[in-house]
């Protein structure tokens, strides 16, 4: 069998051991007693695009033997499973530039229903339109979007690439597909900030969720982060001088923190990890494409599930570094925002955790 395919129907068996063993596996429930049922799997840390607040240009990817085969994710994502994560985030990178990735959302889409409720995934949306029907297909209902802008030479000077067509017609496909698409913008300074009123009412008059998110200092991109952070905070002051903002107690179980614009109808979202922390709801772990683990997006805490997963005992090993995540999970984030030329606060970019 190609080493890149997940586990055919043939294979389902060892499924079948996994899930047995669920019966009796502990829930994830960390240090603080927030328990976790959401896994963000990242499946590759390469990228179409170059976006400035995310990585360099000139991007040192991951070697490719160090990525884990769409077999050992759809292992991997079995042991979450098993350990009842019921919501699995596909992520990366770009996920949708892997070969074959459609081959582990059809694997994984078999388990909707039984033991996952969830399969979805962030996408740049450059490579939506070739995927978005075998996207439904496979049981994906809703999708993230991110979109800073919609003006072109904003787009092409923000992601280093022109391609901001591509990721209308993506947006327009994944709709057709019946998929319910979130749209997320990071919050730049000097670079959307004028803009987010249009790129929300734009997103709302499509039916779309729009989120907003502060910057993040994951890595280094060769800008000074102080000059692209915008707070959240004095956005939402701005959006209530020209709409109603209406709160909801709606929550898709993450972070953001949702109002109701009354003039648009539509719903907004705001991530603000540095001007309201929202870590005592953590419900989240994520993994990386070589299999790392990190408990918290801010943090430097990891465990290697690769080496578990390939070792003679793979599943009582990936049990144990489960715990061992477990037990390390910080209580919060520590990122700052307030010093100009600081070093990032982690060295790894987002394109590894995939956000
Ligand atoms: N390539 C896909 C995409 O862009 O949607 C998935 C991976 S990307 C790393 C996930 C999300 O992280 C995107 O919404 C992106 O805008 C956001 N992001 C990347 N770097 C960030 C940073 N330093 N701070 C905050 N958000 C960031
Ligand atoms: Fe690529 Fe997403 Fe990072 Fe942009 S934010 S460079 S699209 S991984």
């Amino acid at each position: 069998m190609n080493d890149n395919v997940p586990r055919p129907p043939s294979r389902q068996p060892d499924l079948i051991v996994l899930r047995d063993a669920a019966d009796s596996a502990p829930p994830l429930v960390d240090s603080f007693q927030r328990r976790i049922t959401y896994l963000r799997l990242s499946v590759t840390d390469r990228c179409d695009l170059r976006c400035s607040y995310c990585m360099p240009e000139r991007m040192t990817f991951l070697p490719k033997k160090d990525v884990l085969s769409l077999e050992e994710l759809y292992d991997l994502a079995t042991g979450f499973i098993a350990r009842g994560v019921t919501k699995i985030r596909i992520t990366g990178g770009e996920p949708l530039v892997r070969r074959d990735i459609i081959d582990l959302f059809t694997a994984l889409g078999r388990r909707l229903g039984h033991d996952l409720a969830e399969l979805t995934l962030t996408t740049n949306g450059t490579q939506l339109a070739a995927h978005a029907d075998a996207l439904a297909r496979a049981g994906v209902r809703r999708v993230n979007v991110s979109l800073d802008t919609l003006d072109r030479a904003k787009f092409a000077q923000l992601t280093r690439r022109d391609s901001l067509p591509q990721v209308l017609e993506g947006i327009a496909a994944a709709k057709a597909a019946g998929l319910k698409v979130k749209l997320n913008a990071v919050a730049l300074k000097g670079v959307n900030a004028d803009e987010l009123p249009d790129l929300i009412a734009w997103g709302h008059s499509h039916g779309h969720d729009v989120t907003l998110i502060e910057v993040m200092p994951l890595g280094d991109v060769e800008e000074e982060r102080l000059d692209q952070y915008l707070p959240l905070d004095a956005v939402e002051a701005a959006l209530a001088q020209r709409w109603t903002l209406n709160p909801l107690a709606f929550s898709t179980g993450g972070p953001a923190r949702y109002v109701e614009v009354a003039e648009t109808g539509g719903r907004l979202g705001l991530i603000t990890p540095h001007t309201n922390n929202f870590c005592s709801g953590c419900n989240r772990l994520r993994v990386t494409a070589t299999g790392q683990l990190y408990p918290c997006l801010g943090g430097g805490e990891r465990v290697d599930l690769r080496a578990a997963l390939r070792s003679d005992a793979p599943e009582a090993n990936l049990a144990a570094a489960l715990d061992e995540a477990l037990r390390i999970k910080p209580e919060k984030h520590h990122f700052r925002m307030d010093t100009r030329g600081a070093d990032p606060a982690l060295a790894r970019h987002m394109s590894m955790t995939g956000g």
